[in-house]
């Protein structure tokens, strides 16, 4: 692919984007006699792999056929929530009058100058991912075009062959291709164009209720565009805790986005400058129409032009390359990390699967994927943060559990913000305090989490974390409230009237 590919536009912040992720002017270097590790795909599962391998001593090479960086950086995660991040200055001004400030009528969004924020930022992340840090600092052979296997112990690039001892398949995964007709031809933005956009959409149609299409959905109609969020399902975000996405949806509701769920998309049309949704739903047939349509449904894993049959790498076009709890696929000379074998398509799970392949590579280890706890966060407002059991799949595994709720309207810090929407809920193990899971709703839920996962990767039982001191008021405290909510659940009666005994003997004595 041709350095600027799909980046646009060729503004200076792009232009210093592409220099840093794939400069036009780069040269592949001779490839090594031998390199202990080639890493395919320059995402995050790629460029974790190969910098931890490169840093303990192993000669690595590093295959890129479009941006280092992947997905998050480029197309995903950073422009998302750099474009989050100023949408939700609109949830900050309709709370003006609560929060005491009186807001001149005609405020209006600069969508160029949102987008251009977001393409100055990432511009300045891309250093972190740039081929000259790899390159120079890391001492990673860094080769730019598409990689495919020739041989169980070769991959090529172009002319250059690299031979390995160990290969690391890091391709990612892309915006599925909807069987709608009448799509293509219309036209559809994905994430890979999205951020590309320089004026805003006044009508957009988001298909998808999921993660990626819930947040952009929510990002657009705060930044002025009139959204309509097309839904499969009878609810958003349905694969999170039911109550969580409850409060989620009614957001949506409240922020004016037209939410069309069940929705059975029957064809896409375009009509001059228009395109035109015809839809089911509930029997009716509705016509939506709208200036552009973000499809935000479904990764497709990247598996084309590897020659994986050449080397008996198994793989399903749907869920990937197939590999085993300890990321080594049907080759035992090859392992796969990151969103192109795994069903969490997250970047700390690309992240923290890249670990794992390193030890279990390079070095004989035997960590698992599975023993994994993978914390994730969907950044709507309020956002949706979760990590271990729901109600859900713990019903599905026969697992029982006690649930415990604190709400933030009963939160110091919550009240004080004007935050007081959401909860948190965790769930022990029935009869102890031993955290099997949770869901937070919060406004800044992403970074309350991570105390629960660290709780459950370090057997921290909700009794402990009534002990913890959290500093007042915070809306973290939520967390140590929760421990005592399951405190207060061990005071039997029986206990209680001993205690009842004892403080009136100290009354007496
Ligand atoms: C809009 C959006 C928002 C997101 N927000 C978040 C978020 O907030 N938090 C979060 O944790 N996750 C988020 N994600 C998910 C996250 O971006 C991915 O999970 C992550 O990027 C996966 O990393 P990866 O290394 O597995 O794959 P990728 O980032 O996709 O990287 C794969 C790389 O391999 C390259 N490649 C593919 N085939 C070849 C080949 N044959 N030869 C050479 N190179 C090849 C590709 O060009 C690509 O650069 C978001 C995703 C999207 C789309």
């Amino acid at each position: 692919m041709p350095a600027f590919g799909t980046v646009s536009p060729r503004d200076e912040h792009n232009l210093a984007l592409v220099a840093h992720v794939h400069p036009p002017d780069w040269t592949n270097p001779t490839p090594a006699p031998r390199y202990n590790l080639v890493v395919i795909g320059a995402g995050t599962a790629g460029l974790v792999t190969a910098a931890g391998a490169a840093g303990l001593g192993a000669r690595v090479a590093l295959v890129e056929r479009h941006l280092l960086g992947g997905d998050c950086l480029n197309v995903g995660c950073v422009p998302s929530k750099c474009v989050i991040r100023s949408s939700r200055l609109h949830g900050e001004l309709a709370k003006a009058a609560e929060l005491g400030f009186r807001i001149p009528a005609g405020i209006e969004v600069d969508f160029a100058a949102v987008m251009e924020r977001m393409r100055r930022l990432r511009a300045g992340i891309s250093r972190h991912d740039s081929v000259s840090r790899f390159s120079k600092e890391l001492a990673i052979d860094v080769f730019l075009g598409q990689a495919r296997f020739v041989s169980s112990d070769t991959v090529a690039v172009g002319e250059a062959k690299l031979r390995f001892a160990r290969a690391v398949l890091c391709t990612g995964a892309r915006a599925a291709e909807l069987e709608i007709p009448g799509l293509a031809e219309a036209g559809a933005l994905s994430n890979e164009t999205v951020f590309s956009l320089v004026e805003r959409p006044e009508r957009l149609a988001v298909i998808g209720g999921g993660p990626i299409g819930c947040e952009l959905a929510q990002a657009f109609q705060r930044l002025g565009s009139r959204v309509t969020l097309l839904h499969d399902r009878g609810h958003i975000l349905d694969r999170e805790d039911a109550d969580a996405a409850e409060i989620v949806q009614s957001a949506f509701v409240r922020d004016g986005i037209d939410l069309v769920l069940d929705a059975r998309i029957e064809r896409v049309e375009r009509r001059g400058r228009e395109k035109i949704v015809r839809v089911v739903v509930g029997g009716a047939s509705r016509e939506i129409v709208v200036d552009e349509i973000l499809v935000g449904a479904g990764r497709t894993p990247n598996l084309e032009g590897l020659d994986l049959e050449r080397v008996g790498v198994e793989s399903d076009p749907r869920t990937g390359v197939r590999v085993d709890d300890r990321l080594r696929t049907t080759n035992r000379r090859i392992y796969a990390a990151g969103d192109v074998c795994m069903p969490t398509k997250f970047t700390h799970a690309a992240d923290a699967a890249a670990r794992i392949v390193i030890q279990n590579a390079l070095f004989f280890g035997r960590r698992k994927l599975s023993s994994l706890v993978i914390p994730w966060s969907t950044y709507t407002a309020p956002e949706i943060a979760h990590v271990g059991l729901s109600n859900r799949t713990a019903a599905e595994r026969g697992v029982e559990i006690d649930t415990f709720v604190r709400r933030f309207e009963d939160v110091d810090r919550a009240i004080a913000d004007a935050e007081t929407e959401g909860f948190v809920k965790v769930h022990v193990a029935k009869g102890t305090d031993r955290i099997v899971g949770g869901t937070i709703v919060a406004a800044h839920a992403g970074e309350l989490i991570g105390e629960l996962t660290l709780a459950m990767v370090s057997q921290i039982g909700l009794s402990k974390l009534a002990s913890v001191i959290h500093p007042y008021p915070t809306q973290a405290e939520a967390l140590r409230q929760i421990g005592d909510l399951y405190n207060r659940t061990r005071l039997t009666p029986g206990v209680k009237r001993l205690f009842g005994r004892l403080l009136a003997w100290r009354r007496r004595s």
